[in-house]
């Protein structure tokens, strides 16, 4: 079957996010969004878990399933998010890891082992003092059907690659670990043609997840399978990277991403990677370094020209969060009582978000919708939108109904007017 998964997000008990986020309003979201599946997050932490163990049951093929939900309720697969802080080769490294587990007595022997090694009840992505090539080997010990996944692998601070404390190649983080290492997650400052450019990850599955902190971004990034909806099939999807089953990744424009420039948020300093090199990665404000993004990073580990291909690799599909559009489209400052609104009722007649903004034709739109949205949404299928990049954690910015104007000149958002939808 064809459905639609997103790994990672958090729960109520993570840092900075919405007390809203529990299992039943998740499950809500994700069947607005047409998401089948939808990752746990969070299930190190002991309360969470325990919400877990209370509020889903097991449907007996890797997967959970909320006991109060309806047959259309989406399936849950359990993941978990871990912070990694240490030193190694003399300098201090700081990523994010990814956890899948097959099930709940998986994912407990897991919380058992790691409870020994950190405090995993701080936080619902708890801070670890050991490396993520450790993690690797103590969770795959634990339970080999485990998957460890590097998270968002760009981003400056908290990453793999990152370019302030991460490192230039998979080997040096993960040494005799590297080969359990079947896929990474690209995060929303960068997309899978970014990535592609960089030979050396072209033996990994690149995934997109939402990273969401509230309900309504839930879906924002996704993967489309087309294979059974179980634990074991979608690892394989995963850990194989076959196009004939895991069809396509649902992507940001990656400019949108906090952290697709370099700069600075608090001098308004927004460069391009070929701006920053001039500075020598100096701000011109404050006379610091600037904060590098991930194009540039990118660009530094590269070994191949931007849109060089990569033969059988997994198409994305760009898309812009419906809610977005709609605020656009009204000429709102920002999400409101009224786009929500708006966007529950086209939901409701679309059947769900993932539907209108890939699925349903123009015809089929406009019978339920305004016909300027409705063209808006096929602009943003065809990519003809205009983009203005983020940097130093400010959200860039997709404008979808004025895409006939020249390209923005090279002009940054102000720190003051990002967009910031939920
Ligand atoms: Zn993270
Ligand atoms: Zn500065």
């Amino acid at each position: 079957m064809r459905f639609i998964a997103d790994f990672h997000l958090h729960s109520a008990y993570s840092r900075a996010t919405s007390r809203d986020m529990h299992l039943p309003l998740m499950a809500r979201w994700g069947q607005l969004k047409g998401l089948a599946l939808l990752g746990t997050g969070d299930f190190t932490h002991p309360a969470y878990f325990q919400e877990i163990r209370e509020e889903l049951e097991e449907t007996g093929d890797g997967l959970l399933r909320l006991k109060t939900g309806g047959t259309n309720s989406p399936r849950f697969i359990l993941t978990a998010e871990t912070s990694h802080i240490y030193t190694q080769g003399g300098r201090g490294r700081r990523l994010h890891m990814m956890i899948f587990a097959p099930g709940i007595s998986a994912a407990e022997k897991i919380n058992l082992r790691l409870a020994r090694l950190g405090n995993i009840a701080s936080d619902g992505r708890p801070i670890f003092g050991f490396s993520a090539k450790d993690l690797v080997k103590v969770v795959l010990d634990t339970e080999p059907d485990c998957l460890v996944v590097p998270a968002h692998v760009w981003t400056p601070w908290f990453s793999v690659f990152g370019s302030h404390s991460g490192f230039d190649s998979l080997e040096e983080c993960f040494e005799e670990e590297t080969a359990h290492i079947r896929a990474a997650e690209t995060g929303l400052s960068s997309d899978p043609a970014m990535n592609r450019r960089w030979s050396a990850l072209d033996r990994l599955t690149l995934i997109s997840n939402s990273d969401a902190h509230s309900p309504a971004n839930i879906g924002r990034e996704a993967n489309i399978f087309t294979t059974e909806l179980s634990y074991p099939a979608v690892r394989e999807a995963l850990t194989s990277g076959d196009p004939a089953r895991f069809q396509a990744t649902i992507e940001f424009f990656p400019e949108e991403g906090k952290y697709h420039f370099d700069g600075h948020r608090d001098c308004r300093v927004c460069f391009s990677p070929e701006q920053t090199r001039q500075h020598d990665q100096i701000c011109p404000v404050c006379g610091r370094k600037l904060v590098v993004g991930v194009l540039h990073r990118v660009e530094a580990l590269a070994d191949r020209p931007p849109g060089a291909g990569f033969p059988g690799a997994v198409p994305a599909l760009h898309r812009v969060p419906l809610e977005e559009i709609i605020v656009e489209f009204f000429g709102l400052k920002g999400p409101s009582k009224r786009s929500r609104l708006e966007y529950l009722r086209l939901v409701e007649r679309g059947g769900n978000e993932f539907r209108i903004l890939m699925d349903l034709s123009l015809e089929e739109l406009r019978s339920f919708m305004e016909p300027d949205l409705a063209a808006g949404i096929l602009r943003v299928r065809e990519g003809t939108v205009r983009t203005v990049p983020g940097y130093d954690g400010v959200y860039g910015q997709v404008r979808v109904f004025s895409p006939e104007q020249p390209e923005a000149a090279a002009a940054c958002p102000p720190a003051s007017r990002q967009l910031s939808l939920f």
